[in-house]
């Protein structure tokens, strides 16, 4: 199927991005919120990152005009998804909220409509449930800031169709990104072992194997990794880091159990760089 017309629910720091990713890419974007505060932040967020374009050479003055034609807001769901050919839900993480937004949008899409969701850790296989077609519906995670980040984790729910997977891959294709293909798991890969790492690093500490400073240096530089785990967890945030670590504990098993130095860190207000303290003083 050829896909033209993308509609993206939320419009908060994941939706934007995904709108902008798809407006770039040359498709006509519908952008829902129930807010239409949030519409009007993520227009101009948009925009500003298409102005950035412009500034930088990569994009044309006529091309920068065309793209900002391409996107339409709206705060109603099914004036938004009534042409889509995919239609990808960035809408908060709240299980509740995702199945009763699904239900609405299979009322309203066209029957064609693939069904994407950008859930970081909500069974996909659940929503897929409340579907009368569940074939229909995959993961599409996107990284924050989603126009610098390359990747995109497919990923397959039990009974997402061939043509769904397909159709999600050549979306993400056209807006430049890299995929990859996940059976339904929990964390997908990137957050599975990230957390690993992250916890892993916070053992190490409690251990008095080496400082913070030496255990984020060891791995900037002896393993290439851009940044190192203390300061990425003070980066996302250690309170988000521990409820992704016990998820993945009571999904996966004793492998991911919390380090208890993390738990203190948490208890203490020490939450990263949001609080102005974390592993390090900010
Ligand atoms: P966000 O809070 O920034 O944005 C959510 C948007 O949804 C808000 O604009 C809000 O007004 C809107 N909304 C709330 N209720 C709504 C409703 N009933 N109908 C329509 N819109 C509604 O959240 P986010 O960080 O963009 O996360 C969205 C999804 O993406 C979540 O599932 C999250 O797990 C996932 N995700 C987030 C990140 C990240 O780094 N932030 C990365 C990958 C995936």
């Amino acid at each position: 199927m050829a896909i033209q017309r993308v509609a993206v629910l939320g419009a908060g720091t994941m939706g934007h991005g995904i709108a902008h990713a798809a407006v770039a890419a040359g498709f006509e974007t519908a952008l829902f919120d129930a807010s239409t505060d949030a519409l009007v932040r993520a227009r101009t967020a948009v925009e500003a990152i298409v102005a950035k374009g412009v500034e930088l050479g990569k994009t044309g003055e006529a091309d920068a005009r065309a793209l900002k034609g391409l996107l339409k807001t709206f705060d109603h769901l099914a004036q938004a998804v009534a042409h889509a050919d995919i239609v990808i839900e960035a809408v908060p993480e709240q299980i509740d909220l995702k199945l009763k937004i699904l239900r609405e949008v299979e009322k309203h899409a066209p029957a064609r409509a693939v069904l994407a969701s950008n859930t970081s850790a909500l069974s996909l296989t659940e929503m897929a449930a409340v579907l009368a077609h569940p074939g229909r519906l995959g993961g599409m995670h996107f990284f924050n800031p989603v126009h610098k980040m390359k990747l995109v984790e497919i990923v397959r729910a039990l009974e997402t169709s061939d043509e769904t997977v397909a159709a999600m891959q050549q979306v993400a294709a056209t807006m430049g990104k890299e995929t990859v293909l996940i059976r339904e798991s929990p964390g997908f890969i990137t957050s599975r072992i990230n957390a690993m790492i992250g916890n892993e690093a916070f053992y190490m500490l409690q251990e008095g194997v080496a400082s913070a400073r030496d255990i984020d240096k060891a791995l900037k530089l002896g393993l290439n990794h851009p940044m190192g785990p203390f300061e990425l967890g003070d980066l996302v945030g250690l309170d988000t880091r521990l409820s992704i670590l016990q998820y993945l504990h009571r999904t996966l098993g004793e492998k991911f159990r919390p380090c208890p130095l993390l738990e203190q860190h948490v208890k203490a207000g020490r939450l990263g760089r949001k609080a102005g303290k974390g592993v390090y003083d900010y």
